[in-house]
């Protein structure tokens, strides 16, 4: 038992620990404010179902918090806020983060190059000028841009969740007797089957209409909406952009698009002139599930939710459920990564990165695996059908963060890494560098360095890995630390020089070549 009488767990301690870092004036108790600007510094919002249980009274004018008190809400829904408290969700500095991607989506608005889709009259009238960017976390922790909840419709980049639905509900194997899995290098419309007479992969039109016939055939076309609007659902923390409830589609895009269709009809005829669809396959009702999926209502960002769910390898950060399996969301990723941006994918995949999927209504949905996803929304098309600012938008992000898919490769030199599972490892990689120093091991030292450790990393004392070379007397590790910008100023925790810790191990000639430093 401790002094207070209570259980002296880990637990305990910990959520002591917390308490004392907001108590810092020792008054007994916090201020329910206080840990409330930290939840929203944080990135969690005030509608995230895991703070139902206690963001009414974090935001009441209740007495402050006591120790039993605070301690009561760090124990609700898994310890939710001591990971927040703790700093531990993904992004840490996550208010700092949320403004930087803040100066990179306004950098983008001088951008007016492209043009609205126009094919049909609902695209053609929505005004260009639309900009709304959704981010989520595999924490949960969000941040909006501009017209971030505004409703448009999915259209291509549905394609991705059609797939995913077919995957789990008849299994890989059956969907890619009928899809491939190759991009086509063609257009996303084109009239074109791969060599075996089947569509090319499931993020085109061809694909996506054979991922809606192999799923769910004997139900009516509604149920099939709706089921797949329910997974949706599930993959946004069950709202769209319009409150809880079904998802919906626009019904006059619908009807447009059915209306327009020609080529996607072209496209199922073909399919079914070579005998590509399954036996039996009603063509006109898969053609209908597919203009009414291309037709679904969201906004980014909540579409960015679904992309944290792919980022989070299916289960929905906000709501902890799994909603697809494992499997399915790497076939998905692997896909979006080679065919998700029409014939601009090759480009995309090595310039940016990133598995994403467009939409001729303009949005870009994109995933950074394990980390977050977001949503781009700027109807205003390149020749390719992709969204100009998306893409803009997507260059930047990658260009300053750590987040290309093989950036991961080496540790980041010139660019951010915001993350904290990363930070964890370049914290390690610090201390195998003093240690590798301290034993002379001048390999390791430039392994470490080429691989971007810093070079006046220090330890929980200061010690850099030149106060340990120094006072091991490894002159060669010296040498080679001073080349590479060592500071041989640093001081650790009780003043002393890398010279003086050279002296003090009777290193003369070490502190002498220090001191010339
Ligand atoms: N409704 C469009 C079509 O089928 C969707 C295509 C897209 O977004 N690229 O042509």
């Amino acid at each position: 038992m401790t002094e207070t009488g209570k259980p002296s767990t880990d637990r305990f301690d910990l959520d002591q620990q917390i308490f004392d870092a907001f108590d810092r004036d020792r008054t007994g108790v916090v201020e329910r404010r206080d840990v409330r600007a930290r939840v929203e510094a944080s990135g969690l919002k005030a509608d995230d179902p895991r703070l139902a249980s206690f963001w009414d009274e974090l935001t009441s004018d209740a007495n402050a918090l006591d120790q039993d008190g605070f301690t009561d809400l760090c124990t609700r829904r898994e310890g939710l806020l001591v990971r927040l408290l703790q700093d531990r969700f993904i992004i840490p500095r996550f208010d700092r983060f949320a403004a930087d991607v803040g100066a990179l989506f306004e950098d983008g608005r001088a951008e007016t190059a492209g043009t609205v889709a126009s094919y049909i009259p609902e695209l053609a009238r929505v005004d260009p000028e639309n900009y709304g960017l959704g981010l989520c976390t595999v924490d949960g922790q969000r941040a909006s841009y501009g017209d971030s909840d505004a409703v448009f419709c999915a259209q291509s980049a549905a394609k991705p969740i059609t797939y995913a639905r077919a995957l789990e509900r008849v299994g890989g194997e059956r969907v890619h007797a009928h899809v491939g899995r190759e991009p086509s290098g063609r257009s996303f419309n084109d009239i074109a089957l791969n060599r075996v007479n089947k569509p090319h992969n499931p993020m085109i039109n061809a694909g996506a209409i054979m991922c809606c016939a192999l799923t769910d055939p004997e139900e009516s076309v509604d149920a099939r909406f709706d089921a797949l609007g329910a997974l949706w659902l599930d993959l946004a923390a069950g709202d769209l952009g319009y409150g809880a409830g079904k998802a919906r589609y626009n019904e006059a895009v619908y009807q447009s698009e059915k209306a327009t269709a020609n080529r996607n009809y072209a496209l199922a005829y073909l399919m079914m002139e070579k005998k590509a669809f399954p036996e039996g396959a009603d063509l006109h009702a898969a053609l209908d599930l597919y203009f009414r999926i291309c037709a679904l209502e969201l906004s980014v960002d909540r579409m960015a939710i679904v992309a944290a769910t792919l980022a989070n390898a299916g289960v929905c950060p906000l709501t902890n459920r799994r909603v697809l399996s494992v499997e399915t969301v790497k076939n998905v990723l692997s896909l979006m990564s080679s065919c998700g941006m029409y014939d601009f994918s090759g480009e995309f995949a090595f310039t940016i990165g990133l598995p994403a999927k467009s939409g001729v209504s303009g949005v870009l949905m994109a995933v950074v695996p394990g980390v977050l996803g977001f949503a781009v929304w700027s109807p205003r098309l390149d020749p390719l059908g992709n969204s100009v600012r998306g893409v803009a938008f997507c260059r930047r992000l990658v260009e300053r963060y750590h987040f290309h898919m093989y950036d991961g490769l080496a540790a980041p030199v010139s660019k951010h890494d915001p993350t904290e599972r990363r930070s964890w490892a370049r914290g390690l990689e610090a201390y195998q560098l003093i240690q590798a120093a301290g034993l002379g091991d001048l390999v390791e030292v430039r392994r470490l360095l080429a691989h971007g450790s810093s070079v006046n990393a220090a330890d929980y004392d200061r010690r850099t890995p030149l106060h340990l070379a120094a006072a091991e007397g490894c002159g060669e590790v010296v040498r080679y630390l001073l080349a590479h910008g060592a500071d041989a100023q640093a001081v650790d925790r009780w003043g002393a020089t890398a010279a003086d810790a050279a002296e003090q191990s009777g290193h003369s000639e070490i502190a002498a070549l220090l001191r010339g430093a």
